[in-house]
């Protein structure tokens, strides 16, 4: 393989032409489209047999919901913006302001809503009373008088709570948090990586609940979510048929296991394989590339062109195991648990780490599923400790997943729920899709950055760069093609 030169001969003659994305989730299909937008003949090289990445589509008891991401958030008009321009704007919506509750081993309560991550905003608020108790309130209370460079250098979301708030609101408010979104534990959570800003704006506010407060408060009033009516797929599905409109190459099913400069003029080709065809191989070419697979994977297909790559490599992503279950259920009419439950690790008795209850949280679910019918997520892959494999349950086989799931839906709702109540179910699973962001993680994704910018005709996108989310996502993606379009003479909404 040819090492990098960061060859750019003849940019400044004539612009390049064509160009490459490998990778057709969000960040892929969004850099295409810009691309294809700015008049470049792109081709896009996705490994699976569809596009969107953790943003698709499944049917359960024939219903079309979101098999990963239902949500973006609305800190940033990134998502809102993209959403207009594929003339999706009339369909975005909000979810029920009932808000989440945690399930503790002493049992469920509403969760507390003012900060960010889990970590309270006002730790004199007096719905803290019930998840932390006097001593861990008091303890919690004690940031606001504490030196600003208490827990400064913590570079790890469990550190600097633990340091600022006490032991208690880790386990109580920030675990269960971490763990169903993350599915992690606090203390191998990189800080700056999931709350970008948090700590500058500890150290200018003088307290962390102070800091998770204001961060909570950049977005705007109401819900800091929203959603899609018929579901978040929708926005994969528009950016692949605009991208087709573009004139966009889109080709799945192939595997990039290389990039190479092209040795016959300027620019790169990727080599394939097709996996479902042995070993042939194909080779697609372009003069600018965007790389927007997951961590290691872009790290790898880089890496020969990169001084130091192996100091830039992410630990994969945890295994998540979903199960969605569409359940004929009345007594779940009045939403006993809102729009779904966060789980604290210390309960036994439940395996998931998080129950959304979809048909309550969003309008459009319950509508298509019709009256008494419930749609409910459990997600799996507890954190584990580090090196000890993934959560047993996402190794369990679809059907006894399933029981699991519908046994946790009935401890978690404290409603029974017969087996002969459950209406159709799906099991999703996703490998990689999260990044793992754990101490030190923004120091590799950054570095990774600096070392790319040696070549000019090359930029990496995705989750495991710009942050988990959505919302970070499509900011990031349409930055960076931005920013290579106009390094290559290109004017800004050419
Ligand atoms: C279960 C789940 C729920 C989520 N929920 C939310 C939510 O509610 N709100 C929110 O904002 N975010 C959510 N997220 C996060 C959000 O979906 C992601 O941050 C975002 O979709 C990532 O987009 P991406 O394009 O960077 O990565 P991905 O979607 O992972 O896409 C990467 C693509 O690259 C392809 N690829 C990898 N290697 C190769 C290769 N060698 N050759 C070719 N192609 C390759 C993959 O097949 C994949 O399609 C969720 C994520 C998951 C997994």
């Amino acid at each position: 393989m040819t090492t990098s030169s960061g060859d750019t001969r003849g940019s400044a003659t004539r612009r390049p032409r064509t160009a490459l994305v490998v990778g057709g989730g969000v960040a892929g299909l969004t850099a295409a489209r810009d691309l294809a937008a700015a008049g470049l003949r792109v081709t896009l090289v996705e490994a699976s047999d569809h596009f969107g990445g953790a943003v698709g589509a499944h049917q359960v008891a024939g219903l079309v919901l979101d098999s990963g991401a239902e949500s973006f958030a609305t800190r940033s008009d990134a998502v809102p913006q993209l959403m207009a321009e594929l003339g999706l704007s009339d369909r975005m919506v909000t979810p029920d302001p009932a808000g989440s509750w945690l399930c503790l081993p002493e049992g469920a309560v509403p969760a507390p809503r003012s900060g960010v991550l889990g970590i309270p905003a006002d730790p004199t608020d007096p719905e803290l009373r019930v998840p932390l108790g006097r001593a861990g309130t008091s303890r919690a209370r004690l940031d606001r008088m504490l030196p600003a460079r208490v827990g400064a250098g913590e570079r790890t979301v469990g550190g600097l709570v633990r340091a600022r708030m006490g032991q208690r609101v880790v386990d109580r408010l920030v675990s269960p948090f971490v763990s169903g979104v993350y599915s992690t534990h606090p203390d191998q959570l990189d800080v700056d990586a999931v709350a970008p800003g948090l700590r500058a704006r500890m150290r200018e506010l003088g307290s962390l609940g102070a800091a998770a407060g204001a961060l909570r408060s950049a977005s705007p009033a109401g819900a800091n979510v929203a959603g899609i009516d018929g579901g978040m797929n929708l926005l994969s599905e528009r950016l692949v048929r605009d991208a087709e409109r573009l004139g966009v190459k889109l080709v799945t099913r192939y595997d990039v296991i290389a990039l190479d400069r092209d040795p016959r003029r300027q620019g790169w080709m990727v080599i394939q394989r097709q996996p479902t065809n042995g070993d042939k191989t194909a080779v697609a070419r372009g003069e600018l590339l965007v790389v927007a697979a997951d961590g290691p994977t872009s790290v790898r297909l880089m890496g020969s062109h990169m001084p130091d790559a192996q100091n830039y490599t992410p630990r994969s992503g945890p295994r998540i195991a979903l199960a969605t279950l569409v359940l004929d259920c009345p007594a779940l009419d009045s939403a006993p648990r809102g729009t779904g439950v966060l789980v604290s690790d210390d309960v036994r008795d439940v395996r998931a780490k998080a129950l959304t209850h979809s048909s309550a949280k969003w309008q459009w679910v319950a509508r298509e599923a019709g009256a008494h019918r419930h749609v409910v997520r459990l997600s799996y892959g507890r954190a584990t400790p580090r090196g000890s494999g993934p959560s047993p349950e996402v190794t369990l086989e679809d059907k006894h997943l399933i029981s699991l799931a519908l046994g946790d839906a009935s401890t978690l709702f404290g409603v029974p729920i017969e087996p002969s109540q459950l209406v159709g179910a799906d099991v999703v699973r996703w490998h990689a899709a999260l990044p793992r962001t754990d101490a030190g993680h923004t120091a590799r994704a950054t570095g990774f950055r600096r070392a790319l910018t040696g070549i000019p005709d090359a930029v990496a996108v995705g989750a495991w760069l710009s942050g988990t989310g959505l919302a970070a996502v499509v900011t990031d993606t349409r930055q960076q093609v931005a920013r290579l379009l106009a390094r290559h003479g290109f004017d800004a909404g050419t």
